[in-house]
């Protein structure tokens, strides 16, 4: 099964893919986390993307195209991709549906998280994750049982991402609205959205991910 998880930033994208990735065993694949990684690696892409995702826009199709196609011919991904953060844009749609295409493969369902956009902003500016296994904490809603210890692993750094303050969220939602968004519609045309309410807590969602997919 191939599934697209669509919706603004914040909404929840990375937890449930992260989740899905683990109940049916599909192979999470987030171009943020790709592009956050060759941001780090301070590789090509990276230097190309880091501003770019700084100041909270799209960085171009041709890039994020290239690194899906690049994962859809790793090993694993033939048992059904979760696509997390991609597509953004109406290229990156029609390049996806090339891509499956070409693999003999197609996209099964998107998954369209409502959510409302000053809740987002709220959501987005207090979260905050552990160093060292990728746990994901919010100022307000989720913080670790004890004080700066990760209730996962035990680690002691904690890491923000630097897109992740009110500014960048306002002009990320932006990009969103005016470029993501439209998708719905796309896809809609062609029969494969479900939408969930992602304003509900992440074990709600995760089942009504769950009976959108089995219904
Ligand atoms: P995310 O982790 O999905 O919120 O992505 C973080 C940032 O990476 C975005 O604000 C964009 O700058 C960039 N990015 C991630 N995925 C894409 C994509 N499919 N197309 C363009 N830019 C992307």
């Amino acid at each position: 099964m191939n599934l697209v998880l669509l919706g603004p930033p914040g909404a929840g994208k990375g937890t449930q893919a992260k989740l899905l990735e683990d109940s049916r065993s599909l192979v999470k694949l987030s171009t943020g986390d790709m592009l956050r990684a060759a941001v780090a690696a301070g590789t090509e892409l990276g230097r190309k993307a880091g501003d770019i995702m700084e100041r909270g826009q799209l960085v171009p199709d041709a890039l994020v195209i290239n690194l899906i196609a690049e994962r859809l011919d790793e090993d694993g991904s033939g048992r059904g991709v979760v696509l997390d953060g991609f597509p953004r844009t109406l290229a990156q749609a029609e390049a996806l549906d090339r891509l499956f295409k070409e693999r003999g493969k197609r996209l099964d369902r998107v998954i369209v998280m409502a959510v409302d956009d000053e809740a987002l902003v709220e959501r987005i500016a207090g979260r905050f994750a552990c160093a060292k296994c990728g746990e994901g904490y919010h100022d307000a809603h989720k913080r670790p049982l004890r004080p700066q210890v990760c209730d996962r692993c035990g680690g002691t750094e904690f890491v923000r991402r630097p897109d992740d303050n009110e500014a960048v969220v306002r002009s990320r939602l932006k990009a969103y609205h005016t470029q993501t968004k439209p998708l719905i519609d796309y896809y809609t045309r062609q029969g494969r959205v479900k939408t969930v309410d992602g304003m509900a807590d992440i074990g709600t969602v995760a089942k009504e991910i769950g009976r959108a997919l089995d219904g």
